[in-house]
């Protein structure tokens, strides 16, 4: 897996860039979704950031998550196994969830050009697709 490492100036600008004002919490947090894209759950974020912040909640981290979401920095997936998974992304891509382990991948993916509306006026903001199956992990 590629990975990815972000100064704290390029934290505090991707803040910036959603119209969301910087707290140390928030930084953190953001900071971990940036450098591992893994789509990490809410508890698997808490647990990760918690012994260098003591004093961070559960709920902090959630509501942090839900604020990032808003701001369009982050992206939400409801895979509807192990709860709601995280997502720091710019480009658009599809997910794969492995329904043995639970782990997500990311997909290449681009929505196509035209489809099958039942009727026009509708438009099309955003889409999430998610593929469902087993990893090569699980396969065997
Ligand atoms: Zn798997
Ligand atoms: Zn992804």
């Amino acid at each position: 897996m590629q990975s990815y490492s972000f100064t704290t100036q390029e934290v505090l600008d991707t803040l910036s860039e959603g119209g969301v004002k910087p707290s140390a919490q928030r930084m953190a947090i953001l900071r971990f979704l940036m450098e591992n894209r893994v789509h990490p759950t809410v508890d698997e974020i808490f647990k990760a950031l918690q012994p260098e912040n003591p004093t961070l909640s559960r709920t902090t981290v959630y509501n942090t998550l839900r604020l990032l979401t808003e701001a369009e920095i982050i992206r939400c997936i409801e895979t509807g196994v192990n709860g709601a998974r995280w997502d720091y992304s710019q480009h658009d891509h599809a997910h794969f969830l492995c329904t043995e382990c639970g782990r997500v991948t990311d997909v290449a993916f681009t929505m196509p050009s035209s489809l099958p509306l039942p009727e026009s006026g509708y438009q099309v903001k955003s889409a999430d697709v998610i593929f469902r199956g087993t990893c090569p992990l699980c396969a065997g």
